[in-house]
């Protein structure tokens, strides 16, 4: 078995509610047909709002968001996935309305700055020194105030790079694994690498809750069931989306 847990942590500095720019418009409005409802609720519930309060969590039961544009730093080492990185903020951007810019090669990271993740490509021999645990690989950390996220700082080992699109999904605010209790054929790329439900790209799952998310109705520092009730709304309104997976017969779509 690889050594291949990984863990997200999550630091909220300060108490107040966020008072920044009013959440970026969706491009896309989320919507689920009617009886997989409740289980694109639990999965968002899951991953965004609860469960997973792992040895570093102290989260509230909130929403965690970015507001704005995001501008992303990489390391000298890190430029080598410079062009993934591209084209995963344009995937986002598409899905979220959020804006994202990576800096010019040479760009420093900018600690605790207003709305930038710092991306770090390391040694693997390095991670386990670097995070006390052999066992992480790949890790991201974020700050926010009120739920707003502000500061992001994901680093990633040489040796799994893969890893992106899963701390990327943690980094917009997923701080929880999918793993769920019983048997389901719901994939996500937040399910630990060990597993038969984790996939290598965003599942249709995957980009729906980040869709959700993302919707404008649901603010930073929203407490969970109020962003649950939005949630459910949101969801059922428009026509069925046909390209969302029966959690019994999953199909991957292409995105
Ligand atoms: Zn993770």
């Amino acid at each position: 078995m690889r050594r291949n847990r990984r863990f997200s942590l999550l630091l909220l500095t300060g108490l107040l509610a966020a008072s920044g720019p009013a959440a970026a418009e969706n491009t896309v409005e989320p919507t689920v047909p009617s009886r997989l409802a409740p289980s694109f609720i639990e999965f968002f519930d899951t991953l965004a709002l609860t469960a997973d309060f792992g040895p570093f969590n102290r989260r509230p039961a909130w929403v965690r968001k970015w507001n704005g544009p995001v501008t992303v730093t990489l390391s000298a080492p890190a430029e080598k996935l410079r062009g993934e990185i591209e084209r995963l903020t344009r995937r986002v951007s598409r899905w979220t309305g959020l804006a994202f810019s990576v800096a010019a090669p040479g760009t420093r990271p900018i600690a605790d700055g207003s709305n930038v993740i710092n991306i770090r490509l390391i040694p693997q021999s390095d991670t386990g020194a670097t995070f006390s645990s052999g066992d992480i690989v790949c890790q991201t950390e974020t700050h926010g105030m009120g739920g707003a996220l502000h500061t992001g700082y994901m680093v990633i080992s040489e040796r799994y790079v893969d890893c992106l699109k899963h701390e990327f999904m943690h980094v917009l605010g997923f701080d929880s694994h999918w793993r769920p209790a019983g048997r389901t054929n719901i994939r996500s790329v937040l399910a630990l690498r060990d597993t038969e439900m984790r996939t290598a790209d965003f599942s249709s799952w995957d980009i729906l809750a980040i869709q959700l998310l993302y919707n404008q109705r649901i603010h930073a520092g929203m407490p969970r069931g109020r962003s649950l009730v939005i949630a459910n709304e949101v969801i059922r309104r428009g026509p069925q989306r046909a390209a969302l997976p029966s959690p019994n017969g999953f199909r991957q779509t292409n995105w």
